[in-house]
C-alpha cells in the first residue's frame, strides 16, 4: 500500500476511524514532510493521533504539535528509560509543568529497557518511579515501555497501581505470561507492525484474541517499525501513520473481525483512555455503510 492512496470506502463518510496512539511525530525524519505526512493519516482514516514525548526537549516539541492541531494531535509528556538520566531531582519538575498542559493527554513514555540498557538500570528504576508519582499525582494514564525487564517493571507497576489511573503497555511485543499479567494490571495494550512481521512477530498473531476488545490499542510506532509485509515495498524504510489501517488489518485477521469493528472498539478504547474528544458520524451512518475489507 502507498501512503496516501485511499483505500475503498477509506476516508468516506461512515468508513473506518483509527487513532494513533503512539507516533514519535516530532522525529527529524518528518521535519521534511510532516504536514503531508498527517494529511496522508487522515485520507486514509487515521483521525486522531497522540504524539509520542521521549525526552523533556521531545515532550515539549510534541506539545507543540498538539498545540498546531487541536483535536487531531495530542501529546505525551515523559522520559524514556534510554534517557532515563535526564530526569533528575530537578529535571522532574519540568516534566511535571509539561505534563500538567492540557494537551498531555499521558505521562510517558516511560519505562525500563534492559534490552539496550542505554542507561544504567538504577537511574531506569529511579526515573520510572518518579513518572509513574507524576501521572499518579495528575491523574493521567501512563504510556508505557517494557523490553527485557519483565520482572522489574511489573514490582515497579504493582507499587504504584493502586494510585494510577490507567495505563497502556505500548508495543506489545512479549509472549501470553507478560499479556496475562499486564490485563491483570489492568492495562490497555498497544498493539503496532510487528505483528506484521512473519519472523519476529508470528507469535502474536493468537494472542489478539486474548486481548479485550476495550482495552486493545494501535499504533504505529512511527518512523521505526515499518510494517515487513507492505506491497509493494515502500522505497523509505520510514514508517508513518498511513499505514495504521494496514496494522489494522493484520489485528483484525487475527482476532477474526472485520476490520470495521476493530476500528470503532480501539477507537473507543483509545478514546476513554487518553479523554480524547470524539468526533464519530451518527451510528446509524456507521452501520448503513457498506462492509468492506481492505486487507
Ligand atoms: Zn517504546
Amino acid at each position: 500500500m502507498v501512503p496516501g492512496r485511499a483505500l475503498p470506502g477509506v476516508g468516506q463518510p461512515g468508513a473506518a476511524r483509527f487513532i494513533d496512539i503512539g507516533i514519535n511525530l516530532g522525529h527529524d525524519s518528518y521535519d521534511v514532510d510532516r504536514d503531508a505526512v498527517i494529511s496522508r493519516a487522515e485520507a486514509v482514516g487515521v483521525v486522531q493521533m497522540v504524539v509520542t514525548g521521549a525526552t523533556i526537549a521531545g515532550s515539549r516539541q510534541a506539545i507543540e504539535l498538539a498545540r498546531s492541531r487541536p483535536g487531531k494531535l495530542f501529546a505525551t509528556a515523559g522520559v524514556h528509560p534510554h534517557h532515563a538520566t535526564e530526569l533528575t531531582s530537578d529535571s522532574v519538575s519540568e516534566l511535571a509543568e509539561l505534563a500538567r498542559r492540557s494537551e498531555v493527554v499521558a505521562v510517558g513514555e516511560c519505562g525500563l529497557d534492559y534490552f539496550r540498557d542505554f542507561s544504567p538500570r538504577a537511574a531506569q528504576r529511579a526515573a520510572f518511579h518518579r513518572q509513574l508519582e507524576l501521572a499518579a499525582g495528575l491523574g493521567k494514564p501512563v504510556f508505557l515501555h517494557q523490553r527485557d525487564a519483565h520482572e522489574d517493571f511489573l514490582a515497579v507497576l504493582r507499587e504504584h497501581r493502586k494510585n494510577l489511573t490507567a495505563g497502556v503497555a505500548h508495543c506489545f511485543t512479549s509472549s501470553a505470561p507478560e499479556l496475562a499479567a499486564y490485563l491483570d494490571l489492568g492495562l490497555a495494550i498497544g498493539i503496532t507492525g510487528w505483528i506484521c512481521d512473519e519472523r519476529r512477530g508470528a507469535h502474536l498473531l493468537p494472542l489478539m484474541r486474548e486481548i479485550p476488545a476495550d482495552r486493545l490499542l494501535l499504533e504505529t510506532d512511527g518512523p521505526y517499525l515499518l510494517p515487513r509485509d507492505l506491497r509493494p515495498k515502500p522505497a523509505s524504510r520510514r514508517n508513518e501513520p498511513a499505514y495504521l489501517p494496514h496494522i489494522a488489518s493484520a489485528v483484525a485477521r487475527a482476532r477474526g473481525e472485520s476490520i470495521e469493528a476493530l476500528a470503532l472498539s480501539s477507537t473507543a478504547a483509545a478514546r476513554k483512555l487518553f479523554g480524547l474528544p470524539g468526533d464519530d458520524p451518527p451510528r446509524e451512518l456507521l452501520a448503513a455503510s457498506p462492509a468492506s475489507r481492505y486487507d
